[in-house]
């Protein structure tokens, strides 16, 4: 602050009085420049146009009139440090000025070199200190509303996923009560609850991790991590692990178009993606049928294709689509928590790519993924 120049506007009617801060400011051997203006309007002029580290502000000018003067600045000009300039017998109005806003105040006939540089310094000072409070309340107040937005959504959370927990849990519970105490089981009654059990129990780890994965985006802990990847062998990839689980019904087919060996994008996120879409395409085409993935390298964006002939989505569903828990009315006796899609919305997101359906019942569903090549640019 010492060695800084300050760059000063003295907003002074009386020219001999401005000729006298003019004196003073040079002489005090800090540098910096100072700016003379007479009116109120040519001060707020004056701010819109440059940046002043602070402002010498005489109340009574052509303009405007005591305190009026200084709110109207402060209104105008809400950031800037303001030293008030007053009369002898005007200590009640300074003390009232600072109340309003004012960071110092000098009485005209008392200023010596030294006092006007202590004051200016100061006031930018308390200026600063004053901005810096400003930024740090900003700053709760966000964290605040995250805490509140995040605490919502853990309740709504609570609520639903302990209603799709009770479900297996109570399948869990029956079959064991089952075979517990029908001694009279056959051997492949008994397996077929043992088979029940087991598919209840992966239901609910399943749920849990998708839980704990929605949390994990939800309170940013999913962080978007680019690397450079080669687009055709990640999706081979995909499509490989996928086809170990599905029977000869289903015939994926797999296109690529463009440059796809060198883009820049998050592979954890788009392993998220990709395996929930294709899996969805599977899951949702009981009959089997085609499942066609498409990638379209264009230099500024990637675009993604995964088109089904399954039960398709009724269209009032297709609003809801995206949020946690939604399954669509047609599913029937098909298996899901409903999270799947709002997890992969929320990593489409984080990539700042959109992802867009079309879909027809009992015809078949589009899935299509657009992702900058690289976001941000
Ligand atoms: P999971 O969380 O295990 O993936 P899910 O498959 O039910 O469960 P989402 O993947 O989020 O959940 O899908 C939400 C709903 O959208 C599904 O329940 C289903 O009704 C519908 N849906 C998603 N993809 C398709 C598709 N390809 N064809 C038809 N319906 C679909
Ligand atoms: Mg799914």
């Amino acid at each position: 602050m010492e060695t800084k120049q300050i760059h000063v506007l003295l907003v002074e009617d009386s020219a001999s009085d401005a000729e006298l801060f003019r004196k003073m400011f040079s002489r005090s051997g800090k540098g910096g420049n100072l700016i003379h203006v007479e009116r109120l309007s040519q001060a707020i002029d004056a701010c819109n146009q440059q940046t002043f580290n602070v402002v010498l502000l005489d109340l009574n000018l052509p303009d405007s009139d005591g305190l009026d003067t200084l709110t109207e600045f402060r209104t105008a000009v809400p950031n800037i440090p303001i030293v008030v300039l007053t009369m002898m017998d005007d200590e009640e109005l300074s003390l009232q000025a600072m109340t309003r806003g004012a960071q110092d105040y000098l009485v005209k006939d008392q200023i010596t070199i030294q006092l006007l540089v202590r004051s200016l310094r100061y006031a930018i000072e308390r200026g600063e200190i004053h901005k810096q409070l400003k930024d740090s309340e900003q700053t709760i107040l966000r964290a605040l509303e995250q805490e509140q937005k995040l605490n919502l959504l853990k309740s709504s959370f609570i609520s639903i996923a302990s209603h799709e927990f009770r479900t297996p849990m109570t399948t869990i519970r029956n079959s064991v009560e089952l075979l517990q105490y029908n001694l009279k089981l056959t051997e492949e009654k008994r397996d077929t609850y043992f088979d029940l059990i087991k598919a209840a129990i992966s239901q609910i780890i399943h749920l849990i991790d998708e839980v704990l994965l929605l949390g994990s985006t939800e309170a940013g802990g999913l962080k978007y991590e680019p690397t450079p990847m080669n687009l055709v062998e990640f999706c081979h990839e995909i499509i490989d692990a996928l086809q170990v689980n599905i029977n000869e019904q289903y015939a994926v087919t797999f296109t690529h178009q463009g440059n796809c060996k060198l883009a820049e994008m998050d592979e954890k996120l788009l392993r998220y993606i990709f395996s929930n879409l294709l899996s969805n395409a599977i899951k949702y085409s009981p009959q089997g049928g085609k499942i066609q993935f498409d990638l379209n390298c264009q230099p500024d964006s990637v675009t993604f294709q995964i088109q089904d002939q399954g039960i398709g989505i009724p269209i009032d569903d297709q609003l809801n689509l995206f949020e946690a828990f939604h399954r669509c009315s047609n599913v029937g006796k098909i298996q899901g928590t409903g999270l799947g899609l709002a997890i992969t919305k929320r990593c489409v997101d984080l990539h700042q790519g959109r992802i867009q359906v079309s879909s027809k019942v009992n015809v078949g569903t589009i899935f299509t993924v657009v992702l900058p090549s690289k976001p941000g640019n």
